[in-house]
């Protein structure tokens, strides 16, 4: 019997995910057969993320140093950073001035009782870290022993080393060819490894919706319904409008034909909210599928993935409002700007892991003066909007490295 294609396989994993996953939550918590099923799914889910999350480190230190030297041979290399750093900035300011315009339309959380909250809020411990230290613990996590990096699975600092290695491979140029070869071999084995992690891709989607859908609180989910509703909102249209049609006015690639060769990276992003984890699919979708080719791609992707987070700034930005709100506070046009700063630094800052952006959103709402606490109400509400805005996270990072090639191949 032939099976169906993996991206069919994906898709019924989401759709079983999700309806079983209702299925519990309207059986409760207390049902033997929730129970068990959250256990197994609880498994599984986390043996595929910790699979991905195995091939991580390799990946991002081979790609992204292959990328790097292999930029040597593109006539427009200073073009490439150039474009590549520019699209990040631009399409989050977009994000951000996207979220802003939303919350300052529908207002979220004007008017709400904030006393409901009240043992949430008290029982939140906010770590306090102004703007400045923020950075400066920013700046000392960059560069780090590359092996204790390595070995700790210190994202930002191997990417960091890693181009620091790739920049160094350009410059040595045919002195150091085999270390190159070396690294050329390492990316694609890890890549031949991640073809194998996919075939179990469909069952571990499955059993993190199951988790997701099963465990969300409704009575919660229906207090702050607006503010669920304009994030969510928001974070789509610049998904599914504003993205694509960067993509479409700049390649003119069809949003259809993106969405074929991109399917597989979104869903793994909604289903793990992890951009880090994601980015071996990512990586394999945008190479094999979207055709970009690998010195863009193994440079652009891995660096996106830790810098480049449309869905956490739009949020960020969002839900700063919303606290504003929340507390009867009324920003001015000059707190929204220092927000619009903040909220990209957090998106920048913050690792490519589940509800990250919730950490680096401390840094916002400190900026204006706003408090901290009010992350408590946040928190409970994340898993869900983390999905979507980590699909939006990994598709940024998948079109910028569509549009840098375009734009750069001339
Ligand atoms: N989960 C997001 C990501 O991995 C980061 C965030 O929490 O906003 O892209």
């Amino acid at each position: 019997m032939k099976l169906p294609s993996l991206n069919m396989q994906i898709l019924l994993g989401v759709v079983l995910g999700v309806g079983i996953g209702l299925g519990l939550a309207t059986l409760g918590k207390a049902s033997p057969v929730t129970q068990n099923t959250l256990y197994i799914s609880g498994l599984v889910g986390t043996l595929f993320v910790d699979l991905l999350k195995m091939v991580l480190i390799p990946l991002v230190f081979a790609s992204i140093a292959v990328g790097v030297a292999n930029l040597r041979a593109h006539k427009q290399i200073h073009r490439v950073w150039v474009v590549t750093l520019g699209f990040f900035v631009l399409s989050m300011s977009i994000a951000i001035v996207l979220g802003l315009s939303a919350a300052n339309i529908f207002e979220p959380g004007r008017g709400m009782q904030l006393s409901m909250f009240a043992d949430a809020t008290s029982a939140f411990q906010a770590k306090q870290l102004p703007v400045s230290d923020f950075f400066a613990q920013l700046l000392h996590n960059i560069f780090k022993n590359p092996l204790a990096a390595l070995a700790q699975g210190d994202v930002l600092a191997v990417v960091v080393f890693s181009l620091i290695l790739g920049i160094a491979l350009v410059i040595g140029g045919e002195r150091y060819k085999n270390i190159l070869h070396l690294l050329q071999e390492l990316l694609e084995i890890t890549l031949m490894i991640v073809g194998w992690i996919m075939r179990l891709a469909p069952f571990g989607i499955m059993a993190l919706l199951i988790k997701l859908a099963a465990t969300q609180d409704a009575a919660l989910l229906t207090t702050l319904a607006q503010f669920v509703a304009v994030v969510i909102g928001t974070t789509l249209i610049h998904g599914v409008i504003a993205l694509p049609l960067i993509l479409y006015l700049t390649t003119g690639v069809t949003p259809w034909r993106f969405w074929l060769g991109a399917r597989e990276a979104l869903i793994t992003a909604f289903a793990t909210s992890s951009s880090s984890a994601t980015l071996p699919v990512t990586l394999r979708c945008v190479e094999q599928h979207l055709h970009v080719r690998r010195d863009i791609a193994g440079f652009v992707v891995p660096l996106g993935a830790t810098c480049n987070m449309d869905g956490t700034a739009l949020y960020e930005a969002a839900a700063a409002l919303f606290v504003a709100n929340l507390a009867g506070i009324d920003l001015s046009f000059g707190q929204q700007l220092v927000v619009f700063f903040t909220a990209m630094l957090g998106a920048i800052g913050a690792p490519g892991i589940p509800s990250a952006g919730m950490v680096t959103m401390i840094v916002v709402l400190q900026s204006v003066g706003l408090p901290v606490e009010a992350i408590a109400i946040l928190l409970p509400i994340d898993r869900l909007l983390d999905t979507f805005r980590t699909a939006v996270n990994v598709e940024d990072d998948m079109i910028a490295s569509m549009v840098v090639q375009k734009l750069t191949d001339a």
